[in-house]
Parts: structure tokens; C-alpha cells; sequence
């Protein structure tokens, strides 16, 4: 498929697949793939070892919004990285899972993580994917996909997906923190989770990623001509 330089915004609810999506997308269209989620999951994991937020998440925003100044969050070769450090693996754990959407809703953080990801659409050729990239972060993009599952189907895929990574899943626990980021992440005050309105929505409870692929395929031809 020849596909014009365009950026793809893949939003949705927590556990629908987005990056596992997005990638094989990267791969089969050449395009760059980014894990704007991956970058909040970073923050969150900074302000955990710096102090900046406490077990009952409260968060210390003036410090955190002071300290970004010199945090060095970007991707590399493993993932993402701080300065030389990989922390692909740690962002994953349940500890930042659990605190990643209280951090998300500080506008200092979503300014770091927006301007990031903005430098990164400069290039076109982008498929990125988060709760915002349609609505606040690309609202122009070209096309603009909006993913929903069953809860529950999500919960077993993310448990099975932390545990070939060699992170210990309780399903329960999974279920509960998924549910409660969507919760979090659809009711805050700056950029909440919603559909574009021009988005279109992927139920994809009950189709593989090969069916994903049928799917995304049929719509770029219609969209684009190719
Ligand atoms: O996509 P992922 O589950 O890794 O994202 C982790 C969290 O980061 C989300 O639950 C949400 O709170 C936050 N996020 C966001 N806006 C984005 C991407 C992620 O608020 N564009």
C-alpha cells in the first residue's frame, strides 16, 4: 500500500491493544511508531524515586514541574529511557500503573509529554497512540482511530502481557486498576479521554490482529485512494 505521509492517533481505554496495534501498523506501512503512554508511565516512575508523589498519590506538582526541567525522558534503542537508563521493564509494574493516571492529570506533566510528542509529529509518517492524540495533542491528524474492548478480555491480555515480560499478574488486581484508569482518565479536567469526533471506533473485543489489520487496511484504501 502506498500511503500518503499522514499521521495515524490511536486513542482509547486502557488494555485495548493501542501499541500492540500501532506497531505492527509501524512495521507494515514504514511509519515511526510512538508510546506517548510510555513517556507518562516515565514521569510517573521519576516522581516515585524523586519523592514527588506519596503512596497515597498526592502529588508534590511545583517540585515535580521544577525537577522536569532536567529530566531527560526520551526513546531509544530498548524503549524508553532516562539519561543512559533503560526503564522499559520498571515502567510496566503495577506501582506506576497504579499511579500513572493521578500523574496525568497534572497540566505541567501533560505540557512536558505534549510538547515531546509535538516535536515527534513534525516528521509525518507517525502512528502514535494514547488517550489524547486525536483531540488535543493532533487534533489535525489525518486519520484518527478511537479503540474499545470488553473489560474483561482487556484485563486477561494485559496479565498475559506482564507476564512474558517476567512481571507478576493478579487478574483481579489488573481488572481493578485498568477500570479505575479509565475511570481517572476519562473524568479529569485537562485533555480527558474522549472520541473525536471524527474518529472511528474499533471494537476489537473479538478480532485478532490479523482481522485489525483486514480492518485498518480496508479504511486507509477507502480514506486515501491506495
Ligand atoms: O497507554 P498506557 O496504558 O501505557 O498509558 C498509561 C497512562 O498514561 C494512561 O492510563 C493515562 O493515564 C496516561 N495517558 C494519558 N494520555 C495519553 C497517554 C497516556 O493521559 N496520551
Amino acid at each position: 500500500m502506498n500511503i500518503p505521509d499522514i499521521i495515524i492517533a490511536i486513542d482509547g481505554y486502557s488494555s485495548t491493544g493501542k501499541s500492540s496495534f500501532a506497531k505492527i501498523i509501524a512495521n507494515e506501512f514504514s511509519f515511526q511508531y510512538l508510546d506517548s503512554g510510555a513517556l507518562y508511565r516515565g514521569v510517573t516512575l521519576f516522581a516515585i524515586e524523586n519523592g514527588f508523589i506519596s503512596d497515597d498519590c498526592t502529588i508534590d506538582v511545583q517540585g515535580l514541574d521544577a525537577a522536569m526541567e532536567s529530566l531527560d525522558l526520551h526513546f531509544g534503542q530498548e524503549g524508553t529511557y532516562i539519561g543512559e537508563r533503560c526503564i522499559e521493564k520498571e515502567i510496566r509494574s503495577l506501582e506506576v500503573a497504579g499511579k500513572v493516571s493521578p500523574i496525568a492529570t497534572v497540566a505541567e506533566v501533560r505540557d512536558f509529554v505534549d510538547r515531546k510528542l509535538r516535536e515527534f509529529g513534525k516528521r509525518k509518517r507517525v502512528v502514535m497512540d494514547g488517550r489524547d492524540i486525536g483531540t488535543t495533542v493532533f487534533p489535525d491528524a489525518e486519520l484518527k482511530i478511537f479503540m474499545t474492548a470488553d473489560p474483561m478480555i482487556r484485563a486477561h491480555r494485559r496479565a498475559a502481557e506482564m507476564e512474558a515480560k517476567g512481571v507478576k499478574a493478579d487478574l483481579q488486581e489488573v481488572l481493578a486498576n485498568l477500570q479505575e484508569r479509565d475511570r481517572i482518565d476519562s473524568t479529569r479536567e485537562v485533555s480527558p479521554l474522549t472520541q473525536a469526533p471524527d474518529a472511528i471506533v474499533l471494537d476489537n473485543s473479538h478480532m485478532t490482529i490479523e482481522d485489525q489489520m483486514e480492518w485498518i487496511k480496508g479504511v486507509i484504501s477507502e480514506r486515501f485512494g491506495c
